[in-house]
């Protein structure tokens, strides 16, 4: 699997690429901002973008979709549990101070267990509300990563005092579902330095008890 990793927007949301190899096939995870650079990856790595998975409707995350979309042709998931957060965006641009991006529905909810991504590298697609009703993580099971947006963070986990969010929530999330996976699976989170499950499970000081 072709991975590639960076931050985008004033926020650095961390933007993932995944491509196969194989065909060329993409997929685009939380196209926050700076879409050029997006294209430009994709383009280098000579990868043909089919599928934009965003896991939650925040701004720094969902910002670039509908640009990336309309270059690309590739459709857009997102949980339906946050179309209320799309439809505050110019609110949400407010609380940047940044003009409020162009957003559409998403072509499909990304929903709890749903098979996501690309035939030779799925992801299964965990529904884990609490930073948002819509947050979803990927799991990659073959490679044992999880994308995490804005769930779980090194050494944190999302914050729950913006609009959607429910602190108790978030915990029955990771509990039920993120903290289930074994220690070796490398984390990708939504912001910031990549960790693994162990690590988090030994160290994260809001997993404890
Ligand atoms: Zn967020």
């Amino acid at each position: 699997m072709i991975l590639e990793t960076f931050p985008v927007g004033p926020l650095e949301c961390n933007c993932t690429i995944a491509g196969d190899e194989g065909n060329g096939e993409a997929m685009v995870v939380d196209p926050g901002d700076n879409i050029p650079h997006i294209l430009a990856r994709l383009n280098g790595l000579g990868l043909t973008l089919k599928q934009i998975v965003v896991t939650h409707g925040h701004i720094d995350h969902v910002g670039g979709a509908v640009k990336l979309k309309q270059a690309t042709g590739a459709s857009i998931l997102l949980n339906k549990n946050d179309l209320p957060l799309l439809r505050m965006m110019d609110m949400q641009a407010g609380w940047l101070g940044v003009p409020t991006p162009e957003v559409a529905e998403p072509d499909e909810s990304a929903e709890d267990d749903m098979i996501v991504g690309l035939a030779a590298y799925p992801a299964t697609v965990l529904h884990t509300p609490g930073h948002t009703q819509g947050s979803i993580c990927l799991h990659f099971a073959a490679e044992h990563l999880l994308l995490a947006g804005d769930t779980l963070f090194a050494g944190s986990i999302g914050r729950t005092d913006l609009p959607g969010g429910d602190g108790r929530q978030i915990l029955r999330s990771l509990h039920d579902r993120v903290m289930t996976l074994a220690d070796e699976t490398r984390v990708i989170p939504g912001h910031g330095e990549e960790t693994t499950i162990g690590e988090e499970r030994a160290t994260n000081p809001f997993l404890r008890g």
